[in-house]
C-alpha cells in the first residue's frame, strides 16, 4: 500500500482517454492544471475527463490548478532562436511580446514580457534566461531599456523563463491574468489553488480573500520558490493551507546546491504546522524522452519520501513526456520501495502553536495514533468535516490505513493530496451510533477489515466542524456504545 502521493501535470502527452485512464490506474492521485499553458477551455475538457474517469475506475482524484504568478519571459522571436554569444552585448525591450527588428545599436535585441524590467534591474544585476542556462550581466540601464553583456551564450528561443536573482521584483504576487485565471478555476471547481513565486504572507491571504469573494473556499498552496519566500518560511507556511517546494525556479533563482538542504527545511515547517507539502519539479526528468529512470532521479524520489513529504509531482513527465504512464508508474514504484525501507523514520513535529482548537485537535491525532499501534487496529477511521482532522491525522504518519469519512465532496477530493489518506463519502451524520454503523459499513465493503478486527474512529461533535475530540477503539460487529 503506497502513502505517499502522486501529483501529475496534465497536457498533450495524457490528452488521449486510454492513456490518461492508464496514468490515473499507474497511481496519479491529484491532477494538476498548468495555467502558463493552455487556454481555460484545455483546462476544463481535461478536468471533465478525469472526473469522468475517476468515477469509472472508484478512484477519488483531486484537482490543483497552477496559476502561472508573476513569471517574467521572453517575448516571441524568429522561428530560428536567436544566438546570444558570450561576451557580446544585448538589448532588452520590456513590456514587448515582439519586435519589429532583433537588432538594436548593431547588437542582438529581446523583447521581455514584462514592463518594469528597466525601473527594477541596476548595473551589475544578473539577469537569468531559460532555466538560467544563458545569463546576462546588466551593463547599464538606457534607451528605454537595458544593456547586458552574455556571460555564458547560447540560443534564445520563444517564451523561456527570465530569472532575476536577488531583485527586489516589483510586480504583483498575482496579475490580472492570475485573477482571471483564478475565478476560473473557482468555477471548475478544483479541489486546490497553487500560487507561483510568493513572497509574504499577503500573498495566500489576498488569493484566500478572492476566492471567498466568488463564495469559494478553495485552499491555498503556496509554491516556495523566491528568495524572499525561503526567508519567511514559517509565516508563509502558517498562512498556507499547503505548500511547494518549486524546485524549478527555486533552484534558478537561489543555485540548484541549495535546493537540497532547503528542501528538508520546508518539508519538516510544513510537517511542523500539518499542512501537505509537495516536492516538485525534475523528479523523473529523463523519462520525458526515456522509458526508464536514472539511479539519481529514483534516489531523488526516495529521499523526497525520506525527507517525509506528502506528495511528489511530475511535470513535463506527464504534460509532455513520451512516457507519461510509465513515469507514473515508476514514481509509485520507487516511493513503495522507500516506504518498505528501515530507514523511512518519520519524525514527531512539536507542536509550536498556541494552546486552541489546533492544538487540541494536533493531540487527538498523536494519540489516536499510538493507540491504533498499541492495540494493533486494522485501520484509523477519522469522521471529518472540512478535512482538517484527517490532514492532522495524516500528519502523525501513521502505519495503519487511514480512512476519512466525509459528508463534503470537496473535503472527499482534497485528502487525495493527503500522505496515507484515503476518504469516502458518507451522509452527515447527527449520532455517534449512525457514525459507527456507516464506519463498518464502508471498512467492510472495502475489505479494509474484517469481522473482529479492531479499529480507532476519531470524530468530533457529530455534524460540526472543528471540533474534533473523540477517540474509541471498536471492534468490528460489536453493539456500539456510545
Ligand atoms: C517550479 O518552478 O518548480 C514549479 C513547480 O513551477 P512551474 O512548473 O510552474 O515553473
Amino acid at each position: 500500500m503506497r502513502r505517499a502521493k502522486i501529483v501529475a501535470t496534465l497536457g498533450p502527452s495524457l490528452d488521449d482517454r486510454d492513456t490518461l485512464r492508464a496514468a490515473l490506474e499507474a497511481g496519479i492521485d491529484v491532477v494538476r492544471l498548468n495555467f502558463s499553458h493552455g487556454t481555460h477551455d484545455d483546462h476544463v475538457r481535461r478536468l471533465e475527463m478525469v472526473r469522468e474517469l475517476a468515477v469509472e475506475l472508484g478512484r477519488n482524484i483531486g484537482s490543483l490548478a497552477d496559476l502561472q504568478g508573476p513569471k517574467i519571459r521572453l517575448g516571441t522571436l524568429p522561428p530560428e532562436g536567436l544566438e546570444l554569444v558570450t561576451g557580446s552585448e544585448v538589448f532588452l525591450q520590456p513590456g514587448a511580446e515582439e519586435l519589429a527588428s532583433y537588432e538594436s545599436g548593431g547588437q542582438v535585441a529581446l523583447p521581455v514580457v514584462y514592463e518594469a524590467l528597466a525601473d527594477d534591474v541596476d548595473e551589475g544585476a544578473l539577469i537569468l534566461v531559460a532555466d538560467g542556462s544563458i545569463r546576462l550581466l546588466v551593463t547599464r540601464v538606457a534607451d528605454g531599456g537595458v544593456w547586458a553583456r552574455v556571460i555564458a551564450g547560447g540560443q534564445a528561443s520563444s517564451k523561456k523563463g527570465v530569472n532575476l536573482p536577488g531583485v527586489e521584483v516589483s510586480a504583483a504576487s498575482l496579475t490580472e491574468k492570475d485573477v482571471e485565471d483564478l475565478g476560473a478555476a473557482v468555477d471548475m471547481g478544483v479541489d486546490w489553488l497553487a500560487l507561483s513565486f510568493v513572497r509574504k504572507p499577503e500573498d495566500p491571504e489576498t488569493a484566500r480573500r478572492l476566492v471567498g469573494e466568488l463564495d469559494g473556499d478553495t485552499p491555498i498552496v503556496s509554491k516556495l520558490e523566491r528568495p524572499e519566500a525561503v526567508e519567511r518560511l514559517g509565516e508563509l507556511v502558517e498562512a498556507s493551507d499547503a505548500v511547494m517546494v518549486a524546485r524549478g525556479d527555486l533552484g534558478v533563482e537561489i543555485g540548484p546546491e541549495r535546493v537540497p538542504a532547503i528542501q528538508k527545511e520546508i518539508i519538516y515547517r510544513a510537517n511542523a504546522a500539518a499542512k501537505p507539502v509537495i516536492t516538485a519539479t525534475e523528479m523523473l526528468e529523463s523519462m520525458i524522452t526515456s522509458p526508464r529512470a536514472t539511479r539519481a532521479e529514483a534516489s531523488d524520489v526516495a529521499n523526497a519520501i525520506f525527507d517525509g513529504t506528502d506528495a511528489v509531482m511530475l511535470s513535463g513527465e506527464t504534460a509532455a513526456g513520451r512516457y507519461p504512464v510509465e513515469a507514473v508508474r515508476t514514481m509509485a514504484q520507487i516511493i513503495e520501495v522507500a516506504e518498505s525501507s528501515p530507514h523511512l523514520v518519520h519524525p514527531r513535529p512539536e507542536w509550536r502553536g498556541p494552546n486552541t482548537e489546533t492544538k487540541v485537535a494536533r493531540v487527538v491525532a498523536e494519540a489516536a495514533v499510538q493507540v491504533a499501534s498499541d492495540v494493533g487496529a486494522r485501520a484509523i477511521v477519522v469522521y471529518s468535516i472540512s478535512g482538517a482532522s484527517i490532514q492532522v491525522v495524516s500528519t502523525f504518519r501513521p502505519p495503519s490505513p487511514l480512512l476519512g469519512l466525509t459528508p463534503v465532496e470537496s473535503t472527499r477530493a482534497r485528502t487525495a493530496l493527503m500522505w496515507g489518506a484515503e476518504a469516502a463519502l458518507v451522509p452527515l451524520k447527527e449520532q455517534q451510533a449512525d457514525l459507527f454503523a456507516t464506519a463498518e459499513r464502508v471498512l467492510l465493503d472495502g475489505k479494509w477489515v474484517q469481522h473482529g478486527d479492531k479499529v480507532v474512529i476519531v470524530s468530533g461533535r457529530p455534524g460540526g466542524a472543528g471540533s474534533t475530540n473523540r477517540i474509541m477503539v471498536h471492534r468490528i460487529g460489536d453493539p456500539v456504545q456510545v
